[in-house]
């Protein structure tokens, strides 16, 4: 962090640093700019048509190379007056400062460097997981960052662990079927290809990501899917190229950072050859966005859909353990071979939502309502208390993981009952119609069924609770009189006990089931709190 300042004396036109918000150990998070024309003023920007790269850097503090490879970047694009004339490049330093301080030596399975942090900030979270649900203070400093900057393009520098290989280098793009049709068209037929072209020229061949469905990447491998909670999953929702290199944490520490600068170097001069037309692709997706009705929520992969690609891998072998005397896998670096091996690319959606015309969404939660605020979603709010006939989405089913993840215990597997109905709310609640460039992250947060959902990460948790009960001695003689007034429900429960003999043998169930399919029953049990307007009505808004 002294090296940056230092840099600024002697460049003080064209590199300037910027403290944002605050991390989970109260240290800021500073974001270093470069700009040929010395305009730091991103509306300007904007305005002069200038495109901007966002780099992180240091997201897991174990994978440094980012770190050191921006230093010597943003050194010699100032030193040697490279600096690109259309591009404005923003590198955050360091994201997980208190992961970075936390040093260690965790990362037993890697080649070097000597000194790096522990892969968790300071309340443990694994801030590659967080930026969907924003727990660290790290991630809602980076939702600032990237929406005041608004950048067409992002990069977040990795170092992988997993098989070995003759690669340094590897690369997660965002996966095509999750990407906006007109931006997967321009990554994967032009800017992809230029960068794999550019990197071998500079000595350092890519190869896509290496996860294998099995224990070696001859088998196949399989392209990363990344979900809103990781990085480039969050930002390809507000419609931004993305990707993460992944260098391979067995080479020498060197050329992991060389290969990482010279990643940036080509992905900053393929921008500035491309200027306008990323910026215009940004601006035609953004409109696409803002009038697209149907939003994918999940995705799995198709299994029966690959290329095949050359793989330059080693040779795979077994032999016994010198702790367990039992059979261990180990790659034979003698052996170098390359194969044409599957790749798997192609993911179906698996859940669907049609937006509404608007959400409504209660005050009453906060934390919805300030992650919109930091992602610039464009909210109103009623002037009045008001009724609206809109529609309620009860959950019918739900899965929870037994055992926390991240903080949370993940919900998936969500069915909902879609109920048109009246819903009273309060003066100053909040209305987010979906005519916006950023409809996607709208409507993936606040549709239940998303993977990465705000429901999903335990949001609403506190409606999935029944409130209100009876005693059965009271109950009783309500309910006799009340099936009475009802026959049809009397009816309905006779059938049910016809097909349920566990409720026909027990009196606590049937006065169970008479209190829920009454009117006593609350009717925000299970009820999602977030309402879908569908039709246009007039509201006043303050
Ligand atoms: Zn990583």
């Amino acid at each position: 962090m002294a090296y940056y300042p230092q840099l600024v004396k002697q460049y003080p036109k064209q590199l300037r640093l910027f403290n944002y918000g605050s991390t989970d150990i109260g240290k800021p998070l500073t974001l270093a700019v470069l700009s040929k024309d010395g305009v730091f003023d991103p509306a300007l920007l904007k305005k002069q048509n200038k495109r901007v790269i966002l780099i992180n850097n240091g997201i897991h503090p174990g994978e440094p190379e980012g770190i050191d490879a921006s230093m010597m970047l943003v050194r010699d694009l100032l030193s040697k007056n490279q600096l690109p004339k259309d591009v404005v490049i923003c590198f955050i330093a360091v994201y997980n400062i208190d992961g970075s301080l936390n040093r260690g030596v965790s990362r037993i399975s890697q080649n070097g460097p000597r000194g790096y942090g522990f892969r968790g900030n300071y309340r443990n979270l694994d801030l590659n997981r967080d930026f969907i649900k924003g727990d660290s203070r790290n991630a809602l400093t980076f939702m600032q960052i990237l929406n005041t900057w608004q950048p067409e393009v992002f990069l977040d520098n990795h170092t992988s662990d997993g098989a070995d290989y003759q690669y340094v280098m590897t690369l997660i793009e965002t996966q095509k079927d999750k990407q906006h049709p007109l931006l997967a068209d321009y990554t994967s037929k032009t800017l992809s290809p230029e960068l794999y072209k550019r990197m071998a020229a500079s000595g350092y061949e890519m190869i896509p990501y290496v996860e294998s469905e099995k224990a070696t990447p001859d088998s196949g491998i399989v392209a990363f899917l990344e979900t809103p909670r990781f990085s480039t999953g969050y930002t390809v929702q507000h419609n931004i190229i993305s990707y993460v290199t992944e260098t391979h944490m067995l080479k020498p520490y060197d050329k992991r950072v060389w290969s990482t600068y010279y990643f940036m170097q080509h992905l900053i001069d393929i921008c500035q050859r491309d200027a306008p037309k990323i910026g215009n692709l940004k601006r035609q997706t953004d409109a696409q966005v803002q009038q697209q009705n149907t939003f994918a929520l999940n995705w799995a992969l198709d299994e029966e859909k690959y290329d095949m690609i050359p793989f330059k891998g080693y040779e795979a072998g077994y032999k016994p353990s010198e702790i367990s005397g039992l059979n261990r896998l180990y790659y034979d670096r003698n052996k170098p071979y390359t194969k044409n091996i599957k790749y798997y690319n192609t993911y179906k959606a698996t859940a669907f939502a049609d937006k509404p015309l608007a959400y409504v969404i209660p005050q009453a939660w906060g934390k919805v309502i300030d992650l919109f605020k930091l992602n610039k979603v464009a909210m109103h709010r009623l002037k009045h208390d008001t009724t609206l006939s809109l529609q309620m989405y009860y959950i019918t089913d739900y899965k929870t993981s037994p055992r926390p993840y991240e903080g949370h215990y993940l919900h998936s597997g969500v069915k909902l009952n879609p109920v048109d109905t009246k819903v009273k709310f309060y003066e100053g609640d909040y209305v987010v119609y979906t005519n916006q460039p950023i409809n996607r992250y709208i409507v993936e947060t606040l549709e239940p069924q998303g993977v990465d959902s705000f429901f999903a990460w335990n949001f609403f948790d506190s409606y999935l609770g029944q409130k209100e009960h009876y005693s059965d001695y009271v109950f009783e003689d309500i309910a006799a009189a009340y099936l009475k007034q009802h026959p049809e429900l009397q009816k309905q429960l006779e059938a049910e006990k016809t097909k349920n003999p566990q409720l026909a043998k027990s009196a606590s169930a049937q006065l169970e089931y008479v209190y829920r399919n009454s009117e006593y029953f609350e009717k925000t049990y299970l009820r999602y709190p977030v309402g879908r307007l569908l039709t246009d009505v007039k509201l006043d808004f303050q």
